[in-house]
């Protein structure tokens, strides 16, 4: 191919315990899947439908790290996710056919720009300036589920500077993975490469510069990040 300029690389994530990578195409998001995080944001969690909003595939930082501080924020939040990592093809599929997509699962981090979301809310504009800037999505090395899964109650947490902020189980997932995915599959076509962010606990809140973040999903790769 005679390219006009250098392609860019392809965004990918490591894959635990080999030197494999995984390469991403799209990443999904979900928003208010946990009640106590709903009620957090104002919202009442009865069980509405799930909305979804996207990143960028390059917005991954494979593996956590150092990140910069992002530009134009004083309200950067955390929100620790399970990532969920498609192997395969699918479009308005039952939630049993969904989830036979699964290719892994990671821990993220889902971070946002809070005070440029509660802008956009309050004017119905686009998101993609609060949840899609570049380095918006670390995401921690993915396991197979050929090798191993995270249970249905497993404990997800997410620790700055060594003091937890968010602490829950899977099990409050107002809309399990077979059905989020199965949901999302109604709207566009799934394919092998996609990261879906399942959504975040409560105790969402703001980061400042220089803080050290840890945060894990029992039986999944820890992810360690430092911001600024
Ligand atoms: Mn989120």
């Amino acid at each position: 191919m005679n390219w006009v300029i250098t392609p860019p690389p392809r965004p990918a994530l490591h894959v635990e315990g080999t030197n494999a990578r995984f390469p991403v195409r799209r990443i999904y998001c979900v928003g208010r899947n946990y009640a106590a995080h709903a009620r957090e944001m104002g919202h009442d969690p009865a069980r509405e439908a799930p909305f979804f909003f996207a990143k960028p595939p390059d917005a991954v930082v494979p593996g956590g790290g150092a990140i910069a501080w992002p530009s134009s924020t004083r309200a950067l939040h955390h929100e620790v996710e399970l990532v969920v990592a498609l192997g395969g093809h699918g479009e308005a599929l039952t939630p049993d056919a969904a989830a036979s997509l699964v290719w892994g699962h990671a821990v993220g981090v889902d971070l946002t720009r809070r005070d440029l979301q509660a802008e956009a809310k309050r004017q119905a504009r686009p998101w993609d300036t609060a949840k899609g800037f570049d380095h918006s999505a670390p995401v921690g090395s993915v396991l197979p589920v050929t090798v191993g899964r995270p249970a249905a109650d497993a404990g997800i947490w997410l620790d700055v500077n060594g003091e937890r902020r968010q602490q829950a189980t899977l099990a409050a997932l107002t809309w399990p993975v077979p059905e989020l995915l199965a949901a999302l599959s109604q709207l566009f076509r799934l394919a092998p490469g996609d990261l879906v962010f399942t959504g975040t606990p409560a105790g969402v809140a703001a980061l400042a510069p220089g803080d050290c973040i840890e945060c894990g999903i029992d039986g999944l790769p820890l992810l360690a990040l430092r911001v600024g």
